[in-house]
């Protein structure tokens, strides 16, 4: 039986919507009934969307019957859970919402309404005929929570056409927006189910995945944090160990330390390979640029302790923060080059 709004196709496309849990609910597939036979291929799709979301990064498009893709997804967020593994967690909704977003791009306008109706907290109107190619429009506010996460200049509010208090969008911009609202909704519905007790052979399967599961990759690449860096740095690093999102600030302050006490650009674009969006190519791209390989050509310096302060970056250690303007100094400091002199210590106070 197909819901109303949505065939049976589209819920295997979308399965995190309403009308899907509707649909596991009428199936009535118990976690035991799972361990059967008959539901084999299920279990296996729920198993290679969680091991592709750690492996390939990217879950594979639908090559199954529509209800073993719709029963999947709930029995996969169930094994990913039960995991316990947090960074595998956001792995996983990140990359079931990439999946998502690969469908969205190919969907029409119709479709999209009603995908976007169904599951987005905030409205996307028709854009109308009044910019070619801005198909879609947003409310400024809400374009400016959601563009937060992104960390490029097209998303700066500045580069976009804003009138009558709605930012206008091209479908990809909007795909864009959608794909970071499925995957908090994921990651949100993951930290919210309960302890879950998983019949003996679903129970092996967490098992080998926990083993699979590679640990966050910045501690191997760089190191936990150390006592060698300031603590602003030491925080940065700490957030992108987790694989949690550190902001552009974050990010952009982390580069240009980096940089500027000796890493290439490769051992820099690597310290971002946990972070929860990471692209390479546009990694190199920022990365490259903040070193004056491209663009302009200018070489950027690591932002000042007073603007680190500005963005809730300052992590003040008393003794080797004292009287430096700059996080640079710290290491200086910490290998006594930079004394602390009455001048400097004036200028702390100031
Ligand atoms: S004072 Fe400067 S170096 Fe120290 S934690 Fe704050 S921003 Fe970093």
């Amino acid at each position: 039986m197909d819901s109303p709004g949505f065939g049976l196709d589209d819920l295997a496309k979308y399965p995190f919507v309403q009308e899907a849990g509707d649909r596991v609910k009428a199936l009535d597939v118990s976690l035991q009934d799972l361990e059967k036979p008959d539901f084999k291929a299920v279990v296996d799709r729920a198993r290679e969307r969680v091991e592709e979301s750690f492996g390939k990064r990217n879950i594979s498009s639908m090559n199954h019957q529509p209800d073993v893709e719709i029963l999947s997804f709930p029995l996969s967020m169930a094994l990913v859970k039960a995991s316990g593994l947090d960074h595998l967690m956001r792995r996983y909704s990140l990359s079931e919402a990439k999946k998502v977003e690969g469908f969205l791009e190919r969907e029409s306008r119709e479709v999209l309404k009603r995908i976007f109706d169904s599951i987005l907290s905030f409205p996307v109107y028709d854009g109308g005929d009044r910019y070619k190619g801005l198909d879609y429009t947003v409310n400024v506010e809400d374009f400016l929570i959601r563009s937060v996460h992104f960390h490029t200049p097209e998303w700066k509010l500045i580069n976009h056409v804003v009138s009558g208090g709605r930012v206008y969008l091209r479908k990809t911009d909007v795909v864009r927006l959608v794909r970071e609202e499925i995957r908090d909704i994921i990651e949100k519905r993951l930290k919210n189910i309960g302890p879950i007790k998983l019949p003996e052979k679903l129970s092996i399967i967490v098992q080998e995945i926990i083993q699979e599961t590679p640990p966050p990759v910045i501690m191997e690449t760089i190191g936990a944090p150390s006592i060698g860096y300031p603590p602003c740095i030491n925080h940065c690093v700490e957030i992108l160990s987790k694989g949690e999102n550190l902001h552009h600030m974050g990010r952009l302050f982390l580069a240009t330390y980096m940089l500027k006490i000796g890493k290439n650009v490769d051992e820099v674009i690597d310290m971002y390979h946990n972070a929860p969006d990471w692209n390479p190519r546009v990694s190199r791209y920022q990365v490259e640029h903040l070193a004056g390989l491209r663009g302009g050509r200018t070489k950027y310096n690591s932002p000042s302790c007073k603007t680190l302060a500005t963005n809730n970056l300052c992590f003040r250690d008393p003794k080797n923060c004292f009287g430096i303007r700059n996080p640079i100094q710290y290491g200086r400091r910490a290998k006594g080059k930079d004394k602390v002199t009455k001048s400097n210590q004036l200028k702390a106070k100031i």
